[in-house]
């Protein structure tokens, strides 16, 4: 079998400006960088405000294995399936951060014959965007040291930083650190870490923004710490704003890029999807809305996290109206959620399947309470047996929803056709009446009690001591009005990633509350949250080469 990056060599692309042809994106409208990537000018989204939206599919996930279940795979299948049938039909996705791609999970361009291309480049450096952002959040850290060491007029409380520094690395070693050693000239000695760059709230707002401007005001807003009389401080008390929409100029522009098949594919923006909302760019989505009949987007992690934060954060904030959901299961993850080791997921475990096939069953029915529609594809491993997947496919069809088997890994967009038919379908037949589960004005804790309530069943949400204390200083200065983006584990609906299936009436622990006041939301945590990965003993870095005749070796 080929490994992912020889099928993508082989790849016949096209030039990106027939690219952006197909989607009525004009020579003028592009920046090219080099033969087959693109930044697209905002003013392909403002000249076309009058122009209908088209229809909006969301891929999302079941409880996953640690390995993944292909969402990403998916969402780029149907994307080729869709346009094989003759529909105009993009993907935006989210880009990948260099950490993760030396690390474990490889690389996030998608698999098999369901892939953007060039995926070597969208896998390392692409077109910078992560680059911009490591600097630009780096600047505010360095003018907010430079503040305290010219005299700190602002009173900052050195033991009251929030905003820590990035770096686009997985590197443990980072995660804590001691700064401003070497006396007076040096700077004021403090604590301070790493978090990785797609964790920083400038990826966030990246993802958030409308336009250049907005981004500008948002990124003032960020709250970066207390002074010792209790204040907040925020950036634009550095006024640091200015220079980073200076640096993240270009970065604001959606990438263009193309799948294996030549259909069109943004590739923009990437936050966390724990402590952030997971979801490539607002602007990328609206344009690709705009300039494609059918767009295909995708929200990291299971849908308990992942659809939430999009209906509650993303959709509420762009005005978007999805139309529908698409929920990738594998028979794997299922079995897995049944209680099966995740060395024995290979073998046929009918019983297995069963007992974990009440994750699936509570996903759709937590995806009909935003009011969507939801289609479920089952995501095609080699391993899979035709009792396997008759199962899932006929109990799904009890519940009044369809299953559909995918094989866009191994096939490409004709494995993906059933389940474009089958979206179409839905679309067709029925309505969305998307509405986000929550009201922002309810107080913090009552928005947090309904997630917990409605998506995951807890039977009670605790606060730690100091997080109480947290929601009275955020209430204090009135900053409790928006919307919760919960950090919790992808593995499952608690906060206990050993309890799979689907658990109920079990305790919600709030373990840390932090705003993002430039995004616009506030983050709760549970349990453990790392935001600096570290690397396995045997980092993927260590089989990636490149040869001299420029081959291109363990991209996954
Ligand atoms: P997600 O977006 O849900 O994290 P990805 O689409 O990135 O998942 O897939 C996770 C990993 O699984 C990738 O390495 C991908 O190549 C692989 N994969 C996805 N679908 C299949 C499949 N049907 N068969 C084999 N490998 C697959
Ligand atoms: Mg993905």
């Amino acid at each position: 079998m080929k490994t992912d990056v020889q099928i993508a060599q082989e790849a016949k692309m096209l030039p990106i400006i027939e690219i952006a042809n197909k989607l009525g994106i004009k020579e003028e409208e592009i920046t090219a960088y080099g033969k087959d990537k693109a930044k697209i000018d905002l003013k392909v989204l403002t000249d076309r405000e009058d122009k209908e939206d088209g229809k909006l599919i969301l891929v999302t996930a079941i409880n996953p294995t640690p390995a993944g279940e292909g969402k990403t795979t998916v969402n780029i299948g149907l994307s080729m399936a869709l346009n094989r049938l003759g529909y105009n039909a993009v993907t935006a996705v989210r880009e990948p951060s260099l950490g993760p791609s030396f690390g474990i999970k490889g690389g996030a361009a998608g698999g098999g014959y369901a892939q953007v291309v060039p995926m070597e480049d969208i896998n390392m450096h692409f077109t910078g965007d992560m680059h911009a952002i490591t600097t630009s959040h780096n600047l505010i850290s360095a003018l907010l040291d430079n503040h305290i060491q010219q005299g700190n007029a602002l009173k900052i409380d050195t033991r009251r930083i929030i905003w820590k520094r990035v770096l686009d690395m997985n590197d443990r070693a980072l995660r804590n650190i001691v700064i401003g050693l070497g006396g007076k000239s040096n700077g004021v000695p403090r604590e301070d870490g790493f978090d990785i760059t797609v964790a920083s709230e400038i990826m966030a707002i990246l993802c958030l923004s409308k336009d250049l401007m907005d981004l500008k005001e948002r990124v003032g807003n960020i709250l970066v710490a207390y002074s010792t009389e209790n204040k907040p401080i925020f950036v634009k008390d550095l006024n640091a704003q200015g220079a980073v929409a200076l640096v993240m100029k270009d970065a604001i522009k959606p990438n263009l890029v193309q799948t294996l098949e030549n259909t069109p594919a943004f590739v923009h923006g990437g936050p966390f999807a724990n402590i952030a909302h997971g979801c490539n760019s607002m602007i990328a989505t609206q344009m690709a809305l705009k300039t494609a009949d059918y767009v295909i987007t995708e929200a990291g992690f299971g849908a308990d996290l992942g659809a939430e934060k999009f209906f509650d954060i993303k959709s509420r904030f762009g005005n978007l109206k999805p139309n529908a959901t698409v929920i990738v299961a594998t028979v794997r993850a299922l079995k897995y959620n049944g209680g099966v080791d995740k060395k024995e997921l290979q073998a046929e475990n009918l019983e297995a399947l069963k007992k974990g096939f009440v994750n699936l069953k509570r996903h759709i029915e937590n995806v009909h309470k935003f009011g969507v529609p939801a289609v479920v594809a089952i995501n095609r491993f080699p391993t899979d047996t035709e009792a396997e997947l008759k199962y899932v496919q006929e109990e799904t069809e009890k519940l009044g929803s369809v299953a559909v088997l995918t094989e866009v890994f191994a096939k490409g967009g004709e494995g993906g056709e059933d389940l474009a038919k089958a979206v179409i379908k839905t679309i067709e037949e029925k309505e969305s009446n998307y509405k986000p589960l929550y009201d922002v004005n309810l107080s913090i804790k009552e928005k947090i009690e309904t997630i917990a309530r409605e998506i995951y069943r807890a039977g009670s949400v605790v606060y730690t001591k100091s997080v109480e204390k947290k929601i009275k200083d955020i209430e204090a200065i009135g900053l409790d009005k928006m919307p919760i983006c919960m950090a919790k584990t992808q593995y499952s609906f608690s906060d206990d990633p050993k309890l799979l299936g689907a658990p109920e009436g079990f305790e919600l622990t709030i373990s840390d509350i932090k705003v993002s006041n430039g995004a616009g939301f506030i983050v709760a945590l549970t349990g453990d949250i790392m935001t600096m990965p570290g690397l396995p003993k045997v980092p993927a870095a260590n089989n990636i080469d490149i040869k001299e005749d420029g081959e291109i070796v363990g991209l996954f």
